[in-house]
């Protein structure tokens, strides 16, 4: 059964640790004050390896590393070609070494091997070679003026970016935030999250392999308050761009004006709604709105973690959800396979799909802060269907749980939980829904079930969130933008948008002497 799952010995990770130092200016390196700390395996909560722990002075010796290589360095006076091509063997050697680098990455979180390995990785390499096409075309435009003026702007980088990434989805965070700033000629000094450090040092030794130059990236593991303040509030970091917590994107963007007023983007928090109509193929909703909000064990700032379903469908669809919790199998990640994608819209599921549904939350914090929010759910009143309890005795496991009958000022139902925990609410019109989906202070997400072509387009033009899924979930690509409305945060990444985060637009205006 998947209780004893749990209890089975933990599978050994086919990978050893490699690399646990700071890598700054090409070199590995202790932290200046030689203390380390541990990174744990949630599985067991054992210590898997101790890892360098940076803090302000690193932050320091890193951005100095970087301005170097940004300032004299070869990288912003590099051909773009040259640059685009040192992305691209990036690229290549991320595809050698997937098998390790996906064992990393789930020792170190938690998420199924198979969904590092055959999609994260991947993702990870598809990002760098996407990047890597932009760097040779950006450019700026030449401009009519009224006057007898030659007019040009040229896009430049704007220098060192500092970078601040969570632990849910380690290397794609990386990859999110290291991609667009390489394009574009910027240098980096990223901070790894502290429950995750280890993808991040292997990836970015590989990256020097491809030929990056020393000081490009320099990436730094540590705590939030200590190091990543310190790059927050750095006077010589030209960029800040972080994902995270929205309470933690407050003080980051308050340190950021506090020191130079370096722009920000914030990729922040969510609670997202998931929209079944009248209409909707209630199976199809079902098995949508059970992915949408447990994929990665519910640990996405994009989860639909509001499932709004309407009356008609309502009964149906509570006993359906219910029924697929039920049947979603806790244990290893490292065992179970992936199995069809999930991708009953026809579109590509480039992140997400995987059927390999081993539950645990990525570390002791996260695991006692779900288990306050199902306490919570169930003294406000709304009806536990299923789960509501750890699983097994060891590790962070939490059984797949869902409540129905949840009311919009329940705490389930107005608070990111970040775990295995849908909460189904009940809805009578298409105006009611609209109001109520958007009376959230986050505006990440929506998804948005129906077949009929006139409810689409007035829920994906009245749902105020930065992407609306219909008839789908969680469609990542290289190509798509992703970024929140109000407090979900500022700024889109991936696509062309991400650019723009990354440039200076400079205008250079010239008299013509024979117009
Ligand atoms: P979560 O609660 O999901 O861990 P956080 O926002 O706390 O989200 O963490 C996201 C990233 O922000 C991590 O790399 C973390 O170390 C960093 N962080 C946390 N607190 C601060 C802070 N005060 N200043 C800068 N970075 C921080």
């Amino acid at each position: 059964s998947t209780a004893a799952a749990a209890a089975e010995e933990p599978i050994i990770p086919p990978v050893s640790v490699k690399h646990n130092q700071l890598l700054i200016n090409g070199q590995f390196v202790d932290a200046a004050s030689g203390r380390t700390f541990p990174t744990m395996d949630p599985r067991t909560g054992k210590v898997i390896a101790h890892v360098a722990e940076g803090d302000a002075e690193d932050i320091d010796i890193a951005v100095s590393a970087a301005r170097k290589a940004f300032d004299e360095g070869p990288w912003p006076r590099m051909t773009a070609y040259e640059r685009s091509k040192i992305l691209l063997r990036f690229a290549d050697l991320l595809e050698k070494h997937n098998d390790e680098i996906a064992a990393l990455e789930t020792w170190d979180n938690g998420k199924p091997y198979e969904q590092a390995a055959k999609i994260e990785v991947p993702m990870t390499a598809r990002l760098f070679r996407y990047y890597a096409g932009w760097a040779d075309k950006i450019h700026g435009l030449t401009l009519p003026a009224d006057g007898p003026y030659h007019v040009q702007t040229l896009h430049e980088p704007i220098g060192v970016a500092g970078q601040i990434i969570p632990w849910n989805f380690p290397l794609l965070m990386y990859a999110w935030k290291v991609g667009p700033a390489l394009a574009c000629g910027n240098t980096v000094v990223i901070k790894t999250a502290e429950q995750t450090p280890l993808s991040a040092i292997y990836a970015t030794k590989l990256f020097h392999e491809a030929g990056l130059p020393d000081g490009v990236l320099n990436v730094v593991s540590g705590f939030g308050p200590t190091a990543g303040a310190a790059l927050a509030s750095h006077m010589n970091v030209d960029k800040l761009a972080f994902t995270g917590s929205t309470v933690t994107g407050k003080i980051v963007l308050e340190l950021a004006a506090k020191s130079n007023l370096k722009p920000v983007t914030l990729e922040l928090g969510g609670k997202s709604p998931f929209i079944v109509c009248e209409d909707a193929d209630v199976d199809q909703a079902v098995e949508l709105s059970h992915f949408a909000l447990f994929f990665n064990q519910g640990q996405c700032c994009c989860a639909g973690s509001r499932t709004f379903v309407h009356e008609r469908v309502y009964d149906e669809f509570v006993e359906k959800a219910k029924a697929r919790a039920i049947k979603r199998v806790v244990g290893d990640p490292f065992k179970g396979v992936l199995s069809k994608a999930l991708s009953t819209s026809g579109a590509t599921t480039c992140c997400g799909g995987a059927e390999n549904d081993s539950l645990q939350q990525v570390d002791s914090e996260q695991f006692e802060k779900i288990l306050r929010y199902i306490r919570s759910g169930v003294e406000s009143g709304a009806n536990l269907e299923t789960g509501g309890n750890r699983f097994g005795a060891n590790g962070y496991y939490i059984q797949p749980t869902v409540f129905s009958n949840v009311k919009d000022d329940m705490l389930i139902a107005t608070d990111e939980i970040f775990g295995p925990v849908q909460s189904i609410l009940k809805f009578k019109d298409l105006d009611e829904v609209i109001r109520r989906a958007n009376n959230s202070n986050y505006g990440l997400a929506a998804g948005v079930f129906t077949q009929n072509i006139d409810t689409a387009n007035t829920l994906t033009r009245a749902l105020k969130a930065g992407s609306i899924w219909v008839n789908c979930f969680d469609v990542f690509d290289a190509a798509i933008p992703f970024g929140g409305y109000k407090m979900s945060g500022h700024g889109r990444e991936k696509g062309i948008y991400s650019l723009s985060n990354y440039l200076q637009v400079k205008a250079v205006v010239t008299p013509l002497k024979n117009p």
